[in-house]
């Protein structure tokens, strides 16, 4: 490999994914149109058109800046690798602190800030624009910045350390030194699921204990027949930032809760949050979310194994636009370009994600139609999506790459049989 052919090879990927990304999205605008004039069968009982207007109306804006921010991205990209921005900030801060772990924090932090910066424009459109115009908005200005400064303080709070003991163990465990970042990253994702709930999520929302207590009744003895634990049922004050509602699970073993948002608490019956909260215990029964924090250790060790061999090939770096470093004390480089590029390379591998993320999703209904009744969660989600304003008429290959959840026909049509 030269360092001509693999910037060659990076250019072509990002080409590639890019336009796929703008392909995708294309299609799904296509769709969503050909389908605005007429609420689909299985739903007009329920949806009127106004209301599936609407939701056409608002995933076609998101889609749009979706597709402005794939392209944003890959210029900002280009400007960092084949632009050079990197080397000259790898630089800039080696004249500051020479070739030491902080010249590495600042070349991580400073992108970060001036990415996050920059990408700062197109969220606050999403934010007050979209967001405000389709209804669903209620952030002030004073709080997307106080959650701005907050943000910037944990990730600081969290990620320094972090960051340093990964460039410490770089440097100093030799050529094994991936199987001892692996093991700090597996504790240090651990750690956060344990102090998530009590100490992170605290900072930014409010919960309160349910006091609903003919709910709270219904609740305990669906969570007791289903054999579950958990240290507390807490209702969340989502409606301070958006109208938009869920429900979901954090933390582990003892630490267990369950949240609802304030916000789906108000629209659902006492039959339909059963069903909701079935569902989420359908995702608990099956494991789901151990299996997902398996499957991402599993692929961090494969990167981490990859990164060891790239950092120690010349084309890697010269081939991204930065100068292979002359010592083996600054490896923040070669970590940094290895996870901005990584994305481009691996965008193939969204449908599989996807895919397994829908069969998770059909478990977990399939579990809550077995504990409550299937229409209640089949009204509870048709509730969902129209106070959501999610399509009900997404691209299918659209759908197949990205979504997490299956499309609403497919999902409420198996519910019914
Ligand atoms: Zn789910």
């Amino acid at each position: 490999m030269t360092a001509s052919l693999f910037s060659g090879l990076f250019i072509t990927a990002l080409l590639l994914t890019t336009l796929a990304k703008l392909w995708l999205a294309r299609r799904h605008l296509a769709h969503i149109a050909a389908h605005r004039a007429e609420v689909p069968a299985a739903f007009r009982a329920q949806i009127e058109l106004a209301s599936h207007q609407k939701a056409a109306d608002y995933t076609s804006a998101k889609t749009r800046l979706a597709m402005l921010e794939a392209l944003f991205e890959a210029a900002l990209l280009l400007a960092f690798t084949l632009g050079g921005g990197i080397g000259w900030l790898a630089g800039f801060w080696q004249h500051a602190f020479g070739a030491t772990i902080a010249q590495g924090i600042a070349l991580f932090a400073s992108v970060l800030l001036l990415s996050t910066l920059l990408e700062t424009p197109l969220d606050l459109y999403r934010t007050f624009v979209i967001e405000t115009r389709f209804g669903f908005n209620k952030m002030t200005w004073k709080l997307y910045l106080s959650d701005g400064i907050k943000s910037l303080l944990l990730g600081a709070a969290l990620g320094l350390p972090l960051l340093s003991g990964v460039l410490w163990l770089m440097e100093r465990m030799g050529g094994n030194w991936w199987l001892y970042v692996w093991a700090v990253w597996v504790g240090f994702v651990l750690l956060l699921q344990f102090i998530y709930p009590s100490f992170i999520a605290p900072l930014f929302n409010k919960f309160a204990p349910m006091q609903d207590e003919a709910l709270k009744a219904r609740i305990e003895s669906l969570l007791q027949k289903c054999g579950f634990t958990a240290s507390g049922l807490f209702v969340m004050d989502g409606s301070r930032r958006s109208t938009h509602g869920n429900a979901y699970f954090t933390g582990f073993g003892k630490t267990k809760r369950i949240v609802f948002f304030d916000t789906l608490l108000q629209r659902l019956s006492s039959s339909e949050i059963e069903a909701v909260l079935a569902h989420e215990l359908g995702h608990f029964k099956h494991r789901h979310v151990l299996k997902r924090i398996a499957a991402t250790f599993l692929m961090s060790l494969g990167f981490l194994w990859l990164l060891a061999q790239l950092m120690q090939a010349g084309w890697f770096y010269q081939g991204l636009g930065a100068a292979m470093p002359a010592t083996a004390l600054s490896t923040a480089v070669a970590l940094l370009l290895f996870f901005m590029v990584l994305p481009v390379f691996s965008f193939l591998l969204h449908p599989l994600t996807s895919y397994f993320s829908r069969r998770h999703e059909f478990e977990a209904d399939r579990y809550a139609a077995q504990q409550t009744a299937a229409a209640d969660l089949a009204s509870a989600l048709v509730k969902m999506y129209h106070d959501n304003a999610a399509t009900l008429t997404p691209d299918p290959l659209y759908s197949t790459f990205y979504d997490s959840h299956p499309p609403a026909l497919v999902r409420i049509s198996r519910l019914q049989t």
